[in-house]
């Protein structure tokens, strides 16, 4: 039977790229757990936990993963917490892991925007060193349709002050968010976003609507028409070619998206758009799809 030292409050999300890292929760919930698209921290209400407990499950999870390199704070968005709560944490980890080289968070760019200059500073000298934030689009009609909180403007402060200070960003863009109607400024406004911000990782998921198609037309005010595949993926390619970036590390192969993609960027741009082409071409091909018949995964 697999022993695990410490009980999570369930459910329990962390990126792809975190599998094998040590996770704290240093929060429960999501602090705004409002977007539209979203229903990961339904069933939880936001808490901050008690630093005595959070402090036991450091200690007890550095013991049964002593060579762990990467710590990642869940749940949705830790960095809402105070310079003074974060730091007690991230310099347990220090304390504990004695080989982690990485730690990191969710955060929403407002959380960044809380907290000055000098103190992103110091988190990032202790090791907290990258942020993963959810941009989803860099249109502000999208982002007040879908009630995210943020604009393109506070999330190019919030992002920008995170890079000045040493911290590094993984950001995440959600393909067909807004439906036909907005699918080419969606494309645009986040490739002219996500350019301006130079992340270290971008990465895009999908659209699904966890809570129903309803809940989008009635947020887009019955404006949410929605895509094929092929329109979905010709988005995306509009959205790959207007980026303008330096050295980027890009994914596309998070479970909801038909086409895996991943690569440099500039360096692979080509190959990725290639890639891309040959897909939209192979399914506008078959016979009777119209562009809607269900891909499966490339
Ligand atoms: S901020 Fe993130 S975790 Fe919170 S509701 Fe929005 S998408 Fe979900």
């Amino acid at each position: 039977m697999y022993f695990f030292p410490i009980q999570y409050d369930e459910p329990l999300f962390r990126p792809p790229s975190e599998a094998n890292a040590a996770i704290v929760q240093a929060t429960l919930g999501c602090s705004w757990n409002s977007c539209a698209f979203c229903n990961m921290y339904e069933t939880k209400k936001f808490k901050v936990r008690p630093f005595d407990d959070v402090r036991h499950d450091i200690a007890a999870l550095a013991k049964a993963m002593p060579t762990a390199r990467k710590v990642f704070l869940a749940d949705g968005n830790a960095f809402v917490l105070s310079y003074d709560k974060l730091m007690p944490i991230v310099s347990a980890i220090k304390e504990h892991f004695g080989k982690v080289h990485r730690i990191s968070a969710y955060a929403l760019p407002g959380n960044i925007l809380a907290k000055t200059h000098e103190q992103l500073c110091e988190l990032r000298a202790n090791g907290l060193t990258l942020l993963y934030i959810g941009v989803e689009s860099g249109d502000n009609d999208l982002l007040a349709m879908i009630n995210k909180s943020e604009t393109a403007e506070s999330t190019l402060e919030g992002i920008s002050k995170a890079h000045a200070a040493g911290i590094d960003t993984s950001v995440m863009i959600i393909n067909g968010l807004g439906g036909q109607k907005y699918s080419q400024q969606h494309a645009l406004n986040s490739a002219n976003l996500v350019s301006q911000l130079n992340p270290k990782f971008l990465s895009t998921l999908t659209l699904f609507t966890p809570h129903g198609l309803n809940q989008f037309q009635t947020q887009f005010k019955g404006d949410f028409i929605p895509q094929t595949q092929v329109e979905q993926l010709n988005e995306l390619r509009l959205f790959i070619e207007h980026l303008e970036l330096d050295g980027t590390i890009f994914r596309s192969n998070h479970v909801s998206n038909s086409v895996g993609l991943e690569g440099v960027l500039p360096k692979d741009k080509a190959t990725i758009l290639t890639t891309l082409n040959q897909v939209i071409a192979q399914v506008n091909n078959w016979p009777q799809s119209n562009g809607i018949r269900n891909l499966g995964r490339y």
